[in-house]
């Protein structure tokens, strides 16, 4: 039992096991620690150019691959900077003329104000709909990306990929997958370039941006890099496409941060491939979802069951006070189930990542009954 501030101690037989719920940087397995610390002195500190560090990149691409089932063609690029740099290099080097963007919470909105930033673009249709639900991409004549976000972190929703019907020739779909890629399920029919960051559902840390690009997204890459516009060279993806061929990043990347994407790529692959990893958490979303319908002061926030993520869920409280609730579990080990700060709702939000057990997501709900019921 361990005593907190405003009085409530949560007995030790209800806490999970891990207390880390938020959404990005997420829960790391303590497995792929030791198997860091294990590697440390013959891999942390050493080349970027070496086989020591680029097979670890090697694995990691190839892991992606099996991991979406990605088709022959299809390549895993890579770059520092994370998703709000691949943003601003996809600005520069994915978009021809014009984007649309469907825009439904805080991190959907970004690309698309890079890309009416951008001077040499035409001003993007952005799609916009109320934050708890998620707009459909519409075909329009004169569009030649249309920028998706499989799930939304900031409210909790996601959306099933599907390229609009009639889409100009040769017009490519390009998905923020941050929070998304390794637990949600998706087909690379649907897509051209599926993004992330390996913080989230992989496990990792922060820093780094990852694509798989269809042979058309790669073509578009490859096209734009040749053209005459100017692309700062660390953001440039002709650059990071060469670079990642060669299994390695235009400048040093953090090797913690590879090495642990790829062991929970690699671990997801042995658990039985994206489809294991999509049920895990299904399985936990059926357990937050089932648990907050029951509760006298709980409800899921997204009111449509088909829009509610299974990586993120976020649940409101009533009658409540919901940062009361996070800071009394925080101060008992169980930390980062903060709602989303600028969507201002007395709420919890809680990863539902495939780092973690379902059972794990069992005891927190238990948790949050026990506060709940000894503030009232
Ligand atoms: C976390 C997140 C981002 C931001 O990722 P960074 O690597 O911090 O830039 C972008 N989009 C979505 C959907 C996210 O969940």
């Amino acid at each position: 039992m361990r005593v907190t501030e405003p009085g409530v101690t949560i007995p030790a037989d209800l806490l999970p096991s891990d207390g880390r719920f938020g959404c990005g940087p997420s829960r790391v397995r303590p497995e792929a620690v030791d198997a860091l610390a294990k590697a440390a002195s013959t891999y942390l500190g050493t080349s970027h150019r070496q086989p020591g560090v680029k097979s670890v990149v090697a694995s990691l691409r190839r892991g992606l691959a099996d991991l979406f089932t990605l088709p022959d063609g299809w390549e895993a690029v890579l770059g520092n900077g994370g998703t709000t740099v691949f943003w601003d290099a996809a600005t520069f080097g994915l978009v021809d003329r014009r984007s649309q963007h469907l825009s439904f919470g805080e991190f959907s909105s970004k690309f698309a104000a890079a890309a009416a930033a951008a001077p040499f673009l035409d001003a993007p249709e952005v799609i916009e709909s109320p934050v708890g639900t998620h707009p459909e991409p519409v075909a329009r004549a004169g569009v030649d990306l249309y920028a998706l976000t499989h799930n939304e972190t900031s409210t909790g929703v996601a959306m099933g990929l599907h390229r609009p019907e009639g889409a100009d020739q040769g017009a490519i779909v390009a998905v923020d997958a941050t929070s998304a890629a390794g637990g949600l399920r998706w087909s690379p029919a649907e897509v051209d370039a599926y993004y992330f960051a390996p913080q989230k559902c992989l496990a990792s840390d922060g820093g780094l941006w990852l694509a798989c690009l269809s042979p058309a997204a790669v073509e578009r890459v490859e096209r734009l890099a040749a053209g005459d516009r100017w692309v700062p060279a660390s953001l440039d993806l002709g650059i990071a496409l060469e670079n990642s061929r060669l299994d390695q990043t235009y400048n040093t990347p953090a090797l913690a941060t590879l090495f642990l994407a790829d062991w929970q790529v690699r671990w997801l692959n042995e658990q039985g491939g994206l489809a294991w990893a999509a049920s895990r958490c299904d399985e936990s979303a059926a357990v937050i979802y089932s648990w907050a319908e029951k509760s006298s002061y709980a409800t899921p926030y997204v009111a449509d069951p088909a829009d509610r993520s299974s990586v993120v869920a976020t649940i409101d409280l009533e009658g409540i006070d919901a940062t009361t609730v996070s800071r009394v579990l925080r101060a008992n080990g169980v930390v980062d189930t903060e709602s989303y700060r600028k969507l201002g709702r007395n709420q919890l939000r809680v990863a539902l990542f495939p780092a973690i057990d379902p059972a794990e997501v069992e005891a927190l709900t238990r948790c949050v009954d026990h506060v709940v019921e000894q503030l009232a």
